[in-house]
């Protein structure tokens, strides 16, 4: 039985029925490990779903992305290009390869990589004639950002997208599936994404000849030979056949999963979106986000509130909510970064007014009843005592 005031968490694990079903069978073959038929069953799951040409099953979002760097041929000096407003995943593997991170802003709307912005830093990357092997497009939270313009504006410059879909699996812009639209798409299956193998990731593309050499890096480079022969650095990448099982029960999942997701936010905004100075991510034209976290902002001129006392608030209900992500270009570890901004650090305000709700697709509904109600209670207590006051 669960107490009235038990945790709500943000985005914890949906298991289905079936997770068990694909572990046992890996059991009975004693298929445990390394590869095996639950590794090709999910990447097809992933190819069929995306509709991408192929798939590479990872132990890791984060490895997929250095996957990508590495098939970019990101070398040491090189520099790379990169969301600010993410997850400190998104960049790291820059730093694994000696690479340069360069952070660029985001746009209002879409919270997402500002074409304006990017423009400005390839323009004066060209200038200074280096331009970057490669431009990391992250979609926060679920939402697509702003494919058209980036595309154009990489393709000018012939430079390469990686999208970082870690939080956009089952999103879709302009009807493709999100991870589809750069050279490279990379996917997460950490414990708090739309689907979870507890741990892993997926490197998706159409060039079958670059996630070929993807295999052979990710399982450390053994070359064609009798005996263990190596010419180049590999790594241990791979997902292992049990986890991969738990991913094909939950890609049968998948939709279902962003349909809860998009019914959470629904509600939110329904109970929230007529508070003023409370704002929330519209969906851009033409797209479909996975809702994957409802995110929020709270103007404090409006609503005479600070972000960081709703978070208290929650807190103090035993209801795990976050603030936005805190953007890379603020982070101690990039601060000799460069960073080109929209116009105003569009990413310094998300992260000063923004804040992440509860959203797993299996929160229940007298749940978020409990979370609206108490963010509804903060934001208006100021009001109702200025009342009282006078
Ligand atoms: C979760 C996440 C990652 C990293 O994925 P892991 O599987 O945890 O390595 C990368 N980028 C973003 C935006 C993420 O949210």
């Amino acid at each position: 039985m669960l107490q009235n005031n038990h945790r709500i968490y943000l985005s914890p694990p949906h298991m289905g029925e079936r997770e068990k079903m694909y572990i046992n069978e890996a059991f009975e073959t004693n298929w445990i490990a390394p590869l095996g038929p639950n590794v090709d069953g999910f990447e097809n799951d992933i190819i069929s779903f995306t509709g991408t040409g192929g798939a590479v099953a990872l132990s890791s979002g984060t490895a997929a992305i250095h996957l990508a760097l590495i098939l970019l041929g990101v070398e040491k000096g090189d520099k790379v290009f990169c969301s600010s407003l993410t997850f400190v995943a998104s960049a790291n593997p820059i730093l694994y390869q000696g690479a340069v991170p360069v952070f660029i802003d985001s746009e209002p709307e879409t919270w997402n990589m500002s074409p304006k912005a990017l423009e400005r830093a390839l323009r004066e990357a060209a200038d200074d004639g280096k331009l970057p092997k490669a431009v990391i497009v992250v979609h926060l939270y679920g939402q697509s950002a702003k494919m058209d313009e980036l595309i154009s504006i990489c393709n000018y410059y012939s430079v390469p997208i990686v999208e970082d879909s870690a939080e956009s699996l089952g999103s879709t812009y302009k009807g493709k599936a999100s991870g589809t639209l750069g050279k490279f798409g990379i996917f997460s299956f950490n414990g708090n994404k739309i689907i979870t193998t507890s741990g892993g990731g997926m490197l998706i593309s159409d060039d079958l000849v670059l996630l070929q050499r993807a295999r052979f890096l990710a399982t450390q480079a053994r070359d064609q030979a009798a005996y263990y022969q190596h010419s180049q650095r590999g790594y241990n990448y791979r997902l292992s056949n049990i986890l991969a099982g738990i991913g094909r029960a939950q890609m049968e999942l998948i939709e279902e999963r962003v349909f809860s997701r998009r019914t959470i936010y629904e509600k939110y905004e329904k109970g929230l979106g007529t508070l003023p100075g409370v704002y929330f991510i519209k969906e851009l034209e033409n797209t479909r986000s996975n809702r994957w976290l409802t995110a929020i902002t709270i103007n404090e001129k409006e609503t005479g509130v600070h972000v960081s006392q709703v978070l208290r608030a929650l807190e103090e209900e035993n209801i795990e909510a976050r603030p936005v992500w805190k953007p890379l270009h603020l982070q101690p570890l990039f601060n000799e970064s460069k960073y080109y901004a929209h116009g105003e650090d569009v990413s310094a305000r998300l992260f000063q007014s923004g804040i992440c709700l509860p959203s797993g697709s299996s929160l229940r509904d007298e749940e978020q009843l409990r979370v609206i109600n108490c963010i509804y209670k903060t934001l208006k207590e100021p009001y109702i005592t200025e009342k009282v006051a006078k």
